[in-house]
């Protein structure tokens, strides 16, 4: 049985061929490497492996460090390099990488569908000629060429046929002919092509380093000298002239290769919607309307009709419960404690539900990448990765998820910067108090909800500007960003992920929720003496009191505010329940005032996220210092922000 790798960009349409020969179902999904995991499937006998998508195997990121520990380490019988051909050049960068591992492949060109419509033409025999490869023409999405592909790997894996492409730059050519002609060579695994140790000896990889012995002093020196060389001729560091060589190649044979028959002219709406000025205006009339429809619109219809329905059935369960003698205890427990906690978080659920759903329909269509694409510049600035963005898009929906998709950042400190932010985002969690606020307190105020994402967005900047200002180290990480081609969202993935994080918050009401609902209602109705209690002497209170004064100078001291942000610990969710049980019938415009109350949703906004946020932060950082240094900074700057908004406010109302 014969081992196949697929290898290839994110979006290059991997998973999709790989769905289509081996009969597997993989996740397809518009997200540059959410997952980092290889995929196993079986196709014609033979053992077929679905890489995760890269640009290059420089030895930074975890998928390129799999990708290539796996094509070195498990010698597979033949490499398929899935092009997008309607993006050539780009393709070929990683095709010239490919090459020099030396196992037998075959270049399938995808998205032959769409080169007609793009006006490009591609002439496969000159690609073949370049590479020492077969080339074949496929649609993965369509199903054609599959055939052809098919018979080119039963040739490949018969004949080996191992690939080779054109030269460097005299300079750096000599240089990486006299290296793989020293000795030092012959104690590389077996499996290591000579060329490529030896420019990965230039380039000092520290990868391959560390299972390479020590160099020699003499290759050392000589080592040294070359890279002197090369850097006086090319004029730059000895990576970035390596780079800046395969971008030739690549470029010299599209060039050769590639023809365009007619320069696409036609409008194009990403002049629009990338445009330096209007982008990111778009971009927030695009996330405030998404908001207005989701949490104005549906949310004002349906919380009423929802809250009243509640109301209606626990009266009607009250009164059956006392006819068939269950002890007050239980009852109020049930009525009480449960259903009003409950019905409290999942009266929000219809306008999560539309939420999620027009965010995976942003996402989907190809315009969350725009964003990612717009923002990349301004990321730079703050330290961050034009990646970050995925996890600052996911937080929205929850923060946990979000916080493990920061693994793609392959810089550790970009990554911690993520890390530490990604909670500034507000997650679905949080929009019901904001809502409960905003809607007690700011009657018609729809834009404030945008806002908090807008605050969010604020104390993300702040610290990328702090941490810029701290670090001394800065270093540049160029990375080319995907644009996938804009696409008709299908039904299914849309339904899938909203019904995947609506599922996720329901769940989070029915567990974690309805367990601190019966605690917090059990704490406010009974007090130390485990005596029925009113909820100003209960247990809670006293908890409460302990901790108010802590929030009085950011507007906030009642127990029940205090109690409150106790229980968002466990989840954020438990605030809303708590204080609707912990008020006991009285409006919630008793416990707050104006400023009071957006101080509130402020310090909600910033300080630390629920538990299993927190754990999730805890995994990738792997370091306890660093973890509780997050945990202070995100609750310091809510405290000053809230403190802040609380005195301007006060001035204000
Ligand atoms: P991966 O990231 O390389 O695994 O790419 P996917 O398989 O997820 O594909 C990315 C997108 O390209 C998906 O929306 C696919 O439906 C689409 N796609 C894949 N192959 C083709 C093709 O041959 N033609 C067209 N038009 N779209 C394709």
């Amino acid at each position: 049985m014969a081992t196949i790798c697929l290898i290839g960009n994110p979006n290059c349409g991997k998973s999709t061929l790989f769905n289509k020969v081996t009969d597997m179902v993989a996740h397809v999904g518009n997200w540059a490497g959410v997952t980092v995991e290889e995929k196993y499937g079986d196709w014609n006998g033979n053992q077929t492996l679905d890489l995760p998508g890269i640009y290059s195997l420089s030895p930074y990121s975890p998928e390129e460090k799999l990708s290539r520990r796996f094509i070195l380490d498990s010698e597979p019988d033949l490499i398929i390099d899935v092009i997008d051909a309607t993006n050539l050049e780009r393709s070929l960068y990683l095709t010239t990488q490919l090459v020099e591992l030396g196992r037998p492949m075959i270049l399938a060109l995808n998205m032959q569908d769409l080169l007609e419509k793009e006006g490009i033409k591609i002439d496969l025999e000159q690609l073949s000629k370049m590479f020492h490869t077969r080339v074949v023409n496929i649609s993965a999405s369509k199903g054609t060429g599959i055939e052809e592909l098919s018979r080119a790997v039963n040739k490949t894996l018969a004949d080996k046929k191992i690939p080779s492409c054109s030269l460097f730059a005299p300079p750096l050519e000599k240089i990486i002919t006299q290296l793989i002609a020293d000795d030092f060579m012959h104690v590389a695994p077996k499996a290591y092509p000579r060329r490529w140790c030896a420019i990965k000896l230039l380039e000092e990889d520290e990868l391959f380093l560390e299972r390479m012995p020590p160099i020699p002093e003499k290759l050392q020196k000589s080592l040294a000298d070359s890279r002197e060389k090369l850097i006086k001729v090319f004029d730059d560091d000895i990576d970035a002239i390596i780079i800046d060589q395969r971008y030739h190649v690549a470029e010299d044979i599209t060039k050769i290769c590639e023809f365009k028959t007619e320069p696409p002219q036609k409008f194009k709406i990403d002049t629009i919607l990338t445009n330096r000025f209007l982008a990111i205006p778009i971009f927030i009339m695009v996330m405030a309307s998404v908001f207005y429809v989701s949490i104005s619109l549906i949310g004002g219809l349906t919380i009423p009709l929802i809250d009243s329905s509640i109301t209606s059935i626990s009266a009607q369960l009250h009164i059956f419960l006392d006819s068939v003698g269950v002890i007050p205890f239980l009852s109020n427990m049930l009525i009480d404690g449960i259903i009003s906690g409950v019905s409290a978080v999942l009266t929000f659920v219809p306008q999560l539900f539309i939420l999620f759903t027009l965010l995976s329909i942003l996402e989907d269509c190809g315009y969350m990448s725009r964003i990612a694409f717009i923002m990349d510049r301004a990321m730079r600035d703050l330290g961050l990765s034009g990646k970050s963005i995925i996890p600052l898009v996911i937080g929205t929906g929850c923060t946990v998820p979000a916080i493990m998709s920061t693994r793609t950042i392959e810089h550790p400190k970009m990554r911690k910067l993520t890390i530490l932010v990604t909670p500034f985002i507000p997650c679905g969690a949080k929009l019901p108090i904001f809502s409960l606020i905003i809607g007690s307190f700011f009657q018609n105020a729809w834009y404030l909800a945008p806002m908090m994402y807008f605050f969010g967005i604020l104390a993300i900047a702040i610290t990328g500007i702090i941490s810029q200002l701290l670090d001394r180290h800065k270093e540049s990480n160029a990375f080319i960003l995907e644009l996938p081609r804009y696409q008709m969202p299908t039904l299914r993935n849309t339904w899938v992920q909203t019904m995947d994080r609506t599922k996720g918050f329901i769940l989070k009401a029915g567990t974690t929720i309805l367990l601190a609902s019966i605690v917090i209602w059990f704490l406010s109705n009974y007090n130390f003496t485990l005596k029925e209690a009113l909820p100003t002497n209960s247990m809670l209170a006293f908890l409460g009191r302990l901790i108010a004064p802590i929030f009085k100078p950011i507007g906030f001291g009642t127990w029940q505010a205090s109690v409150a942000l106790l229980t968002g610990i466990a989840a954020k969710e438990s605030i809303v329940s708590t204080l609707s049980v912990a008020l006991q019938g009285a409006a919630i415009t008793t416990l707050f005032t104006k400023a009071g109350s957006f101080s509130f949703i402020l310090f909600v906004l910033l300080s630390s996220p629920c538990i299993a946020a927190l754990s999730a932060m805890a995994t990738e950082y792997k370091d306890k210092k660093l973890f509780i240094g997050a945990i202070a900074y995100q609750v310091g700057l809510a405290y000053l922000a809230s403190f802040i908004s609380y005195r301007i406010l006060l001035g204000v109302f």
